[in-house]
């Protein structure tokens, strides 16, 4: 696989409960950190779900004009330094986008893998470190628990920008997929009434 090709979990096309503005949202597969309670553990294996170059990414997801930014989630998106680093690149300078990444490494961890460095450059705001279930967030701030953090690499956003308390997202796909988005919990089949 070539490096700079990216395995996609998921993306969907537009978020109001990612980071800050409207945003397109893209999880990475595979992640080996194995957190108690990911709150997306369908990412996690390695198997190839969907290859992208970063052109083709946005080609088939070409974000409009009322998409302000790109989060990056996962799974592990420095995993795949290359591809990573790629698709930032690409967002900021062919797209103006702002760039918010969640990793489950620490900030620290990641300035110690030469590898992982050259993606700094191109990350407005970085959301570091495993979740931890003992200290899931109380739905105040964009993350999963209150042990990681927020840094703001660029002056683009404040911490407050990422004050979005028990917001969430229902979404409906074309093919009739329905996911659930952001930082608060819903039972969807209930709240649809979906029969299993
Ligand atoms: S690092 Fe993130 S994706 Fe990986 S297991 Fe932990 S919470 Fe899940």
């Amino acid at each position: 696989m070539s490096h700079d090709l990216l395995n996609i979990h998921s993306i969907i096309p537009l978020s109001k409960v990612n980071g800050p503005g409207n945003r397109m949202v893209v999880f990475f597969q595979g992640c080996d950190k194995n957190c108690p309670g990911c709150f997306n553990p369908d990412t996690h294996s390695f198997e190839t779900i969907s290859l992208y170059s970063p052109g083709a990414l946005f080609k088939k997801y070409p974000p409009n004009k009322r998409i302000e930014g790109i989060t990056l989630s996962g799974g592990e998106p420095f995993l795949q330094p290359e591809g990573l680093f790629e698709l930032l690149k690409t967002a900021k300078e062919n797209f103006n986008l702002s760039t918010v990444v969640y990793t489950g490494f620490t900030y620290k961890e990641i300035r110690q893998k030469p590898e992982c460095l050259p993606c700094l450059e191109f990350i407005d705001v970085l959301i570091d470190g495993r979740y931890v279930e003992s200290k899931k967030e109380p739905s105040l701030l964009a993350r999963g628990s209150t042990n990681q953090r927020l840094y703001l690499l660029s002056s683009r956003y404040k911490r407050e920008d990422f004050y979005m308390p028990g917001k969430i997202e229902v979404i409906i796909g074309k093919d009739g997929v329905v996911t659930n988005t952001g930082f608060g919990k819903i039972d969807i089949k209930q709240a649809m009434q979906i029969e299993t």
